[in-house]
């Protein structure tokens, strides 16, 4: 089986390291001649993620294509699905989830709990938008938004005057939501194989480090109440089903103050969040998606451990080639497990690997895989 990976991030490293086991050949495609798969693809590729020929060449060294970006070219990948190869999940999978406005209407007309949103009418200003959704509102970029970049959260009329919204506004770009007063977010990966099977993790619990809104750590299972955890799951299923196709989606989900679930984003791909699955799972999220989209059967999700997640960032100032310190203090803690992605040159707030740890409690497995982390320094 040869397996072709758009994206040679720390995602397809991680895809890479359960191929192997599985004796899959994976081939992959990437931009930067120094990515994080670079040194360990069977066959690596430099090139532009949107150039059709790229694609095309890395198709053709392939039995199935996947990817571990969303931002590719969907029609390139639409037309090689009806000539060349198999792609998995399906491209029209990409061009729902690309644009987060088309994925909300899509999930929202299937009876999917979305957040109330509203796409902005052509020529109205951000603030009759605003003013006609009510505020507090999320506006949110239809595309390209990544760790929190494009989303802009208002509680009233002068922060949306502060941010200057009306000086970029685009009604065609953005969109809104109603803010949710949440209390948690969990996530909940789903894996459908391609005869339909599917296969649910426990639900993770996405942290937020508290002033950056970017997701810092990660705990398994997530702090739900027994019905909220039931709700998580057949929420995250009906979502992942909704796109029909073989696959990994990561769901993410909103637990809001008054205990509704509501679906955020869906990832059609391992995801940050389930990372802590290599070790608290019987099937890791990165051979489950192989399993999933190279059409093997699907493994087990079962949680072996309570366990959590730290990532680890470079650090503010950091850039160039980069330095890391602290490894052999982090690995001098008890049940934790050290991932560096090999990524070559370091910039502030770039994930340069992750933290796992696992105990008897995942209030206990945090303060380890923090602890451990908090020893790494990354420059
Ligand atoms: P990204 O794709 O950049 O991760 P998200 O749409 O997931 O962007 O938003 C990033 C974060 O912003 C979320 O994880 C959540 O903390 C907050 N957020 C987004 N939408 C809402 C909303 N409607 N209500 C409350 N908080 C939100």
């Amino acid at each position: 089986m040869r397996l072709g990976v758009i994206g040679g991030g720390q995602l397809g490293r991680m895809l890479i390291a359960a191929a192997r086991e599985l004796g899959v050949a994976v081939s992959v495609l990437d931009p930067d001649p120094e990515a994080a798969c670079a040194v360990v693809a069977d066959r690596f590729f430099v090139g532009d993620l949107t150039d059709a020929s790229a694609v095309t060449a890395l198709a053709e060294q392939c039995d199935v294509l996947t990817y571990e970006i969303e931002h590719i070219n969907v029609s390139a990948l639409q037309a090689l699905a009806e000539r060349v190869t198999l792609v998995r999940p399906a491209p029209q999978v990409l061009a729902i989830i690309q644009d987060k406005l088309v994925q909300k209407q899509h999930l929202a007309a299937r009876g999917v709990p979305v957040p109330e949103f509203t796409a902005g009418r052509p020529g109205e200003s951000a603030e009759a938008a605003a003013e006609r959704l009510g505020y507090p509102c999320v506006f949110k970029a239809r595309r390209g938004g990544y760790d929190g970049h494009g989303v802009l959260v208002c509680r009233d009329r002068s922060e949306l005057e502060r941010a200057g919204v009306d000086a970029g506004w685009d009604a065609s770009g953005w969109y809104l939501e109603r803010y949710v007063p949440e209390l948690r977010e969990p996530a909940v990966v789903v894996a459908r194989s391609v005869e339909g099977t599917l296969e649910v993790y426990p639900p993770f619990e996405m942290m937020f480090h508290p002033e950056r809104n970017i997701c810092d750590a990660v705990i398994v299972p997530a702090r739900l109440p027994g019905q909220a955890r039931d709700r998580a799951a057949e929420v995250a299923v009906a979502a992942a089903e909704s796109f029909g196709s073989a696959g990994l989606f990561a769901v993410e989900l909103f637990l809001s103050r008054d205990g509704a679930i509501t679906v955020n984003e869906i990832a059609p791909r391992p995801h940050n969040s389930g990372h802590v699955t290599i070790e608290s799972c019987v099937t890791s999220q990165f051979e489950q998606h192989l399993r999933a989209v190279c059409g093997f059967p699907l493994g087990s999700s079962a949680l072996l451990s309570p366990g959590a997640m730290v990532n680890l960032l470079a650090q503010s100032g950091a850039g160039g080639p980069a330095r890391i310190a602290g490894v052999s203090e982090a690995l001098a803690f008890a049940g934790v497990h050290l991932h560096l992605y090999g990524k070559q040159r370091s910039r502030a707030g770039r994930k340069m690997g992750h933290v796992t740890a696992l105990a008897g409690s995942t209030e206990e497995a945090l303060r380890r895989a923090r602890a451990a982390a908090a020893a790494v320094r990354i420059t």
